[in-house]
């Protein structure tokens, strides 16, 4: 089916009306990077690192990590990699950790909460990534921040991670973005100070969605009750480019909804313009936008919030039937 996109490979995703969608892959192993290439991938837009630790039956060891981690950054060149920090708990269980049966584990000690409270495994990572860039540029962000302190504490521990580099004469990055990821609706009201301080944000619309409509991403019968394209939500996700906007701040979205290309087009029409999914969904996904007026889409949204209409997908269905 991939063949079907090979003439688009190699062209950007711009839409009708002249708005340019940058497309990334979402990856976490090595036997992923091979589609960087022929995706036709601006970059990596996601590697979740906890896919290595949850492969293996121990706990990797900082040398394995290097080496992976520098096999990621050698296969992609120049085209830019975020590494996600460890995001551990709720779905993502390690064998050889021990559970730490939580009612909820979905809202409970997971992700950066863990990486903050017993920060070992998340320093030994940062490093074997500070090592593996050996003096190229580096990019990371931190899984499921609710808060702008818990933002500031991770990269805290980039930055000590960075001065002890040196100390050991170690070539440290020339250049180091940190940014997080936003899955909690607390995130999105953070203060006008956390929008302007953090340098990129990636909206994590799989978790984001499941707190914001309180519905578990795993439980089906719950899930497919809310649409992505819901107004409210739309409407949500609106106010956080809003405000990235204001900031100045790079925004990027990276959930499943991103690789959806309905989804994706309306997405891109409120003004999400970087895309993270699966490398399977590139090719049509940058069919669809290039076939799509992305200003006239934003007017169809506005008009069906405007009619009260629950969910934006009727009327967007229709207008993408119409035009081809
Ligand atoms: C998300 O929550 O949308 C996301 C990209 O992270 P994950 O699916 O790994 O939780
Ligand atoms: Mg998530």
């Amino acid at each position: 089916a991939q063949e079907r996109y090979t003439s688009i490979r190699q062209k950007p995703a711009t839409s009708l009306c002249g708005k340019r969608v940058t497309l990334f892959m979402n990856a976490g192993l090595l036997a992923d990077l091979p589609s960087l290439p022929t995706s036709g991938a601006e970059g990596v837009g996601l590697f979740r690192t906890e896919l290595q630790f949850l492969i293996r039956n121990q706990m990797p060891r900082r040398k394995e990590l290097v080496e992976t981690y520098k096999r990621v950054m050698d296969a992609a060149g120049d085209k830019p990699v975020v590494f996600r920090t460890l995001d551990i708990g709720s779905d993502k269980v390690l064998p050889y950790m021990k559970p730490n049966d939580e009612p909820n584990p979905a809202l409970g000690w997971r992700a950066i909460r863990v990486g903050l409270d017993k920060p070992g495994v998340m320093r030994m990572q940062i490093q074997a990534l500070l090592r593996a860039a050996n003096g190229r540029p580096l990019s990371v962000m931190f899984p499921f921040v609710a808060q702008y302190e818990e933002f500031r504490a991770a990269r805290d521990e980039v930055q000590k991670a960075v001065a002890i580099e040196r100390k050991l004469g170690r070539a440290v990055p020339e250049k180091i973005t940190i940014g997080t990821m936003l899955e909690t609706p607390s995130l999105a009201y953070a203060s006008k100070k956390f929008f302007e301080d953090v340098e990129f944000i990636s909206i994590g619309g799989n978790d984001l969605k499941q707190f914001f409509f309180a519905a578990d991403r795993e439980n089906e019968r719950v899930r497919r009750r809310y649409d992505t394209l819901n107004v409210s939500f739309l409407t949500f996700l609106e106010g956080i480019v809003q405000r990235c906007s204001e900031s100045g701040t790079p925004l990027s979205f990276c959930g499943e909804d991103a690789g959806r290309p309905i989804e994706a087009v309306c997405l891109a029409a409120i003004g999400l313009h970087k895309l993270s999914m699966r490398p399977a969904s590139i090719g049509p996904v940058k069919s669809l936008i290039m076939r799509t007026d992305l200003d006239a889409l934003y007017d169809v949204i506005c008009d069906a919030r405007e009619r009260g209409e629950q969910s934006v997908r009727e009327s967007v269905l229709e207008y993408l039937r119409w035009n081809g």
